[in-house]
C-alpha cells in the first residue's frame, strides 16, 4: 500500500475549498485530478524543449522527437503490448474508437455484416459502429445483461456468428463498474475468426491490463482518465491487423511519398497519425503512467477496491438506497438513487456540499433504458480519495435525502 495523505500532497487541486467545505472529488470517472509531476512535465517541456517532433535536424526537435517515441515506448510497456508499432496516439478514447470504426469498417465490414456491442456501452463504443452500419448497411447487435448488470454470455455466444464482424465491449462500465470477462469474450470470438475491441477508458486507471494476456485485438484508452492531460489517448492494435487497415486521416507525417498520381503510406504507427501530434500531451502521459507504475497498479486497485466495498456498505444503510450495478466483480464505481430524489437534485445539494459527482445518464443512454430509468448520480473513485471521503459522502446523502 502507499501513504494516503503523502499521494494527496502531489495533487494541488485537493487541497482547494468549495463553498467553505473541503472539495471532495468523487467524480473520477469522468476525468482525474493531476498530479504535480504531469502538470511539470509539461510546463517544463514548453519552457525548455519545444519543436515540432520527427521533422526538424535541429537539437530542439530531436530532444522533442525522443520524448515522444520514448512515451510511446512507456506506453508500450504499461499495455504490456508487443511492439511500439501497436500503439497510436489519439485524443483520446472516443477518436481512438472513430479511427477503428472508420478504418476498419472500410475494409472489412459490407451490407448484411453484423456488429456486436454491449448493453452498457458509453455512447462513443455505439455511435461509431452505428454510423459504419448506416454508411455500410450492417447491422448493430446488442449483448443483453441482467439486472446487476452482467453481461449474459450465453446469448453472447449465440449472437456471434458468420455474419459478425467485430465485438465492441467495455473492459469496466462507467455506470454499474461491471468487470467484464473480456479475456473470455475474445476466447468466444477467436473461435469465430472475429476480432475485438476493448474499451478501456474505465479499466486503465484502476489496474493492470495486459494486451497479450487479455489478447484482444485492439483497445482504447483515454489519457485524462489517467491523471494524464486531456487530448491524449491510445488506441492498441495488434500489428498483423493494422497493417491491413486503411489510414484514418490524411496529412503530413502519414505519408512516405506523395505525387498527384499517387501517395504512399508510412509506416505503422505513423501511417495512423496524421498532423502534428501531441507531443507534449504525450510527455506528459508517460509521466502519468510512471506515476502509477511507481505507486503500483495492485496497489490503487487494492486501495479503490476497498475504498468501493466500505462505500457499498454504508452507503447500503441509507433509506431508500437503491444501488444500479452490483455485479460481484466490479470496480471503483457507485451509481445510485435514492427514493424519489431526482438525480439532479442530490447531484446539485451534494455540490454545495463541496462533493463533487456526477449525474444523468453518463452517455449511455440505453442502458438507461434497460435499467428503466433515465439517470443516476455516480460517484467514482481514484488512488487518492479516502474513507473520510466516503463518510462525508454518506452523510451529505443523508442530509439531503432529510430535506425531501
Ligand atoms: N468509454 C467509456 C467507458 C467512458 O467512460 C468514456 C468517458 O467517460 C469514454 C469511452 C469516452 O472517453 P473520452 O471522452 O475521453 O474520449
Amino acid at each position: 500500500m502507499y501513504d494516503i495523505e503523502k499521494v494527496r500532497e502531489d495533487f494541488p487541486i485537493l487541497a482547494r475549498q468549495i463553498y467553505n467545505r473541503p472539495l471532495v472529488y468523487l467524480d473520477n470517472g469522468a476525468t482525474t485530478q493531476k498530479p504535480r509531476c504531469v502538470v511539470e512535465a509539461m510546463v517544463d517541456e514548453y519552457y525548455n524543449v519545444n519543436a515540432n517532433v520527427h521533422r526538424g535536424v535541429h537539437f530542439l526537435s530531436q530532444q522533442a522527437t525522443d520524448l515522444h517515441e520514448a512515451s510511446r515506448e512507456t506506453v508500450r510497456a504499461f499495455l504490456n503490448a508487443k511492439s511500439t508499432s501497436e500503439i497510436l496516439f489519439t485524443r483520446g478514447t472516443t477518436e481512438s474508437i472513430n479511427l477503428l470504426a472508420f478504418s476498419f469498417g472500410e475494409t472489412f465490414v459490407h451490407e448484411g455484416d453484423e456488429i456486436l456491442v454491449s448493453t452498457m456501452e458509453h455512447h462513443s463504443n455505439i455511435v461509431p459502429w452505428q454510423m459504419l452500419c448506416e454508411r455500410k448497411g450492417a447491422k448493430l447487435r446488442v449483448i443483453p445483461m441482467d439486472d446487476a448488470g452482467v453481461l449474459d454470455m450465453e446469448a453472447y455466444k449465440s449472437l456471434i456468428n458468420e455474419k459478425t464482424r467485430i465485438v465492441c465491449c467495455a473492459h469496466v462500465s462507467n455506470v454499474l463498474g461491471t468487470v467484464n470477462p473480456v479475456k473470455e469474450i475474445v476466447k468466444i470470438a477467436h473461435d469465430h475468426d472475429v476480432p475485438v475491441l476493448i474499451d478501456g477508458a474505465q479499466s486503465t486507471p484502476h489496474f493492470k491490463v495486459d494486451m497479450q494476456d487479455i489478447d484482444c485485438d485492439f483497445f482504447a484508452f483515454s489519457g485524462h482518465k489517467i491523471y494524464a492531460p486531456t487530448g491524449i489517448g491510445v488506441l492498441y492494435g495488434k500489428e498483423q491487423w493494422l497493417e491491413k487497415l486503411p489510414p484514418y486521416q490524411g496529412g503530413g507525417e502519414m505519408i512516405k511519398n506523395v505525387s498527384f498520381e499517387k501517395t504512399t503510406y508510412n509506416e505503422l504507427p505513423y501511417k495512423f497519425e496524421a498532423g502534428t501530434p501531441d507531443y507534449v500531451a504525450s510527455h506528459a502521459l508517460a509521466q502519468a503512467l510512471d506515476y502509477v507504475s511507481a505507486l503500483g497498479m495492485d496497489n490503487i486497485y487494492a486501495h479503490e477496491q476497498e475504498l468501493t466495498r466500505y462505500a457499498m456498505e454504508q452507503m447500503g444503510q441509507i433509506e431508500g438506497m437503491r444501488f444500479f450495478g452490483t455485479a460481484d466483480h466490479k470496480d471503483a464505481v457507485i451509481s445510485f438513487l435514492v427514493g424519489n430524489i431526482h438525480h439532479l437534485d442530490m447531484g446539485t445539494l451534494l455540490d454545495r456540499l463541496g462533493i463533487a459527482v456526477r449525474t444523468g445518464h453518463h452517455c449511455a443512454e440505453p442502458l438507461m433504458r434497460r435499467l428503466g430509468i433515465e439517470g443516476t448520480v455516480r460517484a467514482s473513485f481514484a488512488l487518492y480519495n479516502t474513507k473520510a471521503e466516503v463518510d462525508a459522502l454518506v452523510a451529505g446523502i443523508q442530509r439531503v435525502a432529510k430535506m425531501f
